[in-house]
């Protein structure tokens, strides 16, 4: 199984001659060998596509990326200047910085108060990576809220108050309650922003990650913000699994989603699993999403039904009449599962979300027709993406391929399916009435 280096280069600043894995202590790749770099090309900080290219001792060779970049990109990066204002370019590293005048979106500064939450649950190593990327994050009014969902001891607590005696922005918060529903409900409940921002605690983000999220309320309507979220490296066979099964990392693409919209093709739309983003990045307008109920805490990591939270959240907005961007300048990086055990786990939980969800839309009145009427294409749907998946890893012939169980993973998946509303009828039972 080879390894891939995952990372991002900026179009309008110094170019480097060569990209090279960082050999510090940063990130889970110290000391790893890889022998592929994946690049998120990116101008004025927007996503313009990924370029894939061998490592060569251990270093990638820019021009070899910028003619590559050529090749496949150059439309792309003619298509953003356009929407700037500017005159196209005959190579992709002539596209040069934003400027004054030009309408590119990099130069709007959102003010509205932004209250970032972050959940997590008894993994100080792992949140303190997270933390010292959102330390980073450049954005006027912002607030940071760790959530620290019922915790066994004060090892979590330390962590974040060591960090907010440096930077007054973050603030510890307690949830008692387990479950990553009732904890992202608590940073609901406290945040003081009329946008909310979330995110989990094995993401690291990018410096400009809230304010391009701010930045895709301006469209009237638009009552929640998903963001790209790309895979930040590829060390296994497990992260190679993950990543070719998961579609949030795709687009580059803005998109606008709500009824009747440019999106809603009269078929699966809304319950689309993938078309919307992850609960790994996204914002809501905290009004709109109070009134709606926040999330529904029989759903989502740490119950029994273990997912499906993120979709009922951008589903139920969608249907009450709101917008959903999502606006890929909004760049988080996505640590993935690396033991197969972690990996099995996470696609029955993928299985048991989805139908969970499914179950819940299907025992509401107001949304059983509906549901019903899409059942046959989603379920066509699921099995394309399975096989697509098996697909893009069957031709992998490289040593440590063999090692991932694609069937195994597959049929968890569908056990998961099988569960799923059962264990969402039980996770609803089990939450006390209020
Ligand atoms: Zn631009």
């Amino acid at each position: 199984m080879t390894a891939t280096w995952c990372t991002d280069l900026e179009l309008s600043a110094p170019i480097p001659d060569a990209l090279r894995p960082a050999r510090s202590s940063e990130g889970s790749g110290a000391g790893q060998r890889y022998d592929s770099v994946r690049v998120l090309v990116r101008l004025h900080g927007a996503p313009i596509g990924f370029v894939e290219q061998p490592l060569v001792a251990d270093a990638l060779d820019v021009t070899v990326l910028l003619k590559a970049a050529d090749a496949d990109l150059l439309a792309a990066v003619n298509e953003h200047l356009a929407a700037d204002g500017v005159a196209a370019v005959s190579t992709v590293a002539a596209a040069g910085p934003a400027r004054d005048g030009d309408r590119c979106a990099s130069r709007i500064r959102p003010h509205e108060r932004v209250s970032v939450v972050v959940c997590t649950r008894d993994r100080p190593e792992i949140l303190r990576g997270c933390l010292d990327r959102l330390r980073r994050l450049e954005y006027p009014n912002l607030e940071i809220l760790i959530v620290d969902n019922a915790p066994p001891d004060g090892a979590t607590r330390e962590v974040v108050h060591d960090l907010a005696g440096l930077d007054p922005r973050f603030r510890y918060v307690r949830e008692p309650r387990p479950g990553l529903s009732c904890a992202r409900n608590r940073g609901l409940q406290e945040a003081t922003g009329t946008l909310i921002a979330y995110t989990d605690d094995d993401v690291s983000v990018d410096p400009d990650w809230v304010r391009a999220l701010a930045v895709g309320f301006r469209t009237p309507g638009v009552a929640c913000v998903t963001g790209l979220v790309c895979t930040a490296s590829i060390d296994g066979p497990a992260e190679r699994y993950f990543d070719a099964r998961v579609s949030w990392g795709d687009s580059c693409r803005p998109a606008l989603h709500r009824i009747g919209g440019e999106t809603d093709d009269g078929g699966l739309f809304p319950y689309s699993p993938g078309i919307f983003g992850t609960g790994a990045s996204f914002a809501v307008r905290a009004d709109v999403f109070r009134v709606l109920g926040g999330f529904d805490e029989a759903l989502g990591a740490g119950t029994l039904t273990a997912g499906g939270e993120d979709l009922d959240a951008f589903v139920r907005i969608v249907l009450a009449g709101h917008a959903l961007a999502y606006e890929p300048s909004a760049v988080v990086w996505h640590h993935h599962r690396s033991d197969l055990d972690g990996l099995r786990r996470q696609m029955f939980a993928y299985g048991t979300g989805l139908s969970a969800f499914l179950a819940k839309h299907l025992s509401d009145g107001d949304t059983r027709r509906e549901v019903l009427r899409r059942i046959p294409r989603g379920a066509r749907r699921a099995v394309a993406i399975g096989t697509n998946t098996h697909g893009s890893l069957d031709g992998d012939a490289s040593p440590g391929a063999a090692e991932v169980p694609t069937k195994a993973l597959l049929l968890r998946e569908l056990a998961g399916l099988a569960v799923g509303p059962v264990l969402y009828a039980r996770a609803r039972r089990a939450i006390p009435r209020r």
